[in-house]
């Protein structure tokens, strides 16, 4: 089964994604996370994306279809769950072409449904555990002990260089400019199930595997 998760940033997709990779041993696919890595193992694409990726704005469609490309080469069989790809209609129709080469399909497509004022409130203040990926916020989700991950007892908290007031601006905006039309597109292919992502994370993940039925 191979599904995309849609939605704007701060709208669960990460925390929704590990969670169906730790219960349906699906392989979780953000291009977000593979683009912080080559960031900050300073390869050369990585460099070239830094300052884009900083300021909110989107990757070109060459770079994240040529990451996906890659990692659907090495299919294990168990399902791919895309996080944060596709984000424009060129990607989307590059991943039809990826599967469809594979002789894989799209199985669903989750759209995660939050309004803006949640979005701010939840970007500002989240943090991650650098180790495991667990996402923690100051106010809703504080880790029980400070700087200690509650799931693995790793101490390296990260905040995300573009969880700012203005890059999170930037970021809606390229949501709602190039993301938000997949919307239109994989209703129209019949594909796609809203889901509130407004509910708590055990509400959320149920409607999820409801919709994956
Ligand atoms: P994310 O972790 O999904 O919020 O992604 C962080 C940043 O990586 C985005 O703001 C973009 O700069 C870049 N990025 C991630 N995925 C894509 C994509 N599919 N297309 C273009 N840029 C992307």
């Amino acid at each position: 089964m191979n599904i995309i998760l849609l939605g704007p940033p701060g709208a669960g997709k990460g925390t929704q994604a590990r969670r169906l990779v730790e219960e349906l041993g699906m392989i979780q696919l953000s291009t977000g996370d593979m683009l912080r890595e080559a960031k900050s193992s300073g390869t050369e694409m990585g460099l070239k994306v830094a300052a884009v990726m900083d300021a909110g704005e989107l990757v070109t469609d060459e770079i994240v279809i040529g990451l996906i490309d890659e990692k659907i080469r090495s299919d294990t069989g168990a399902g791919f769950i895309f996080d944060g790809f596709p984000r424009t209609l060129a990607q989307a129709d590059a991943l039809a072409e990826l599967l469809s080469r594979n002789g894989a399909t799209l199985d669903a497509v989750i759209e995660m449904r939050v309004d803006d004022a949640a979005l701010v409130k939840r970007i500002s203040g989240r943090y991650t555990c650098g180790t495991c990926g667990e996402v923690y916020h100051d106010e809703t989700r504080p880790s029980a002990v400070d700087g200690v991950c509650d799931n693995c007892g790793g101490t390296d908290m990260k905040r995300r260089a573009d969880d700012n007031a203005d890059a999170l601006k930037t970021r809606l905006m390229e949501y709602y400019k190039k993301t938000s039309p997949l919307i239109g597109y994989y209703y129209a292919k019949g594909d796609l199930t809203p889901v509130n992502g407004l509910a708590d994370i055990e509400d959320v993940a149920k409607s999820i595997k409801l919709a994956l039925r």
